[in-house]
């Protein structure tokens, strides 16, 4: 069987025995940015559930245009105001350099890499928390997931002043 054909034959089961939620707006007011690493099961790992919060994945899980151009619309309109942003430890884009990237892929592309968790965490931080339109969001926290123990370290935390 092929990779989708596979993906098809399990969603038939998910399917039938799935919970339905209705509201499209995160319950808990919640979204989690966090890297595609396949070793990051997002939802067990920070005991969230279906219709809690949304979840944006990219490499290295670091704020791009498209990352804002999401939480500005999770903030607008879809009631997010607390943001978790969650790099992890042994993440390919630790230790590497834009330069390497792009020779490796032959992809012209800025690929943000991660000198330091602290660091990288607290500019992608800045970042969110000095865009205007991301006013609604009061609560920022950047936290490191340990992909060997499961454990998380809460590195950065950011509140709006009221
Ligand atoms: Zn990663």
């Amino acid at each position: 069987m092929g990779e989708v054909e596979r993906l098809l034959t399990a969603n038939a089961a998910y399917a039938a025995a799935r919970a339905n939620v209705a509201d499209p707006r995160p319950s808990r007011r919640l979204a989690v940015l966090t890297c595609m690493d396949a070793r990051i099961d997002v939802f067990a790992a920070l005991g969230l559930h279906l219709g809690e919060a949304h979840v944006l994945r990219n490499t290295g899980g670091r704020v791009t245009d498209d990352v804002l151009r999401s939480l500005a619309l999770s903030s607008h309109v879809l009631g997010v105001d607390t943001l978790v942003v969650m790099q992890h430890t042994k993440c390919g884009l630790a230790g590497v350099t834009d330069r390497e990237l792009q020779d490796r892929t032959g992809a012209d592309l800025g690929f943000f890499p991660i000198e330091d968790h602290a660091a990288s965490l607290r500019e992608d931080i800045e970042l969110l928390t000095t865009k205007p339109y991301l006013e609604p969001v009061k609560v920022v926290a950047g936290l490191v997931y340990d992909v060997e123990s499961g454990e998380l370290t809460d590195v950065v935390r950011w509140e709006r002043r009221p």
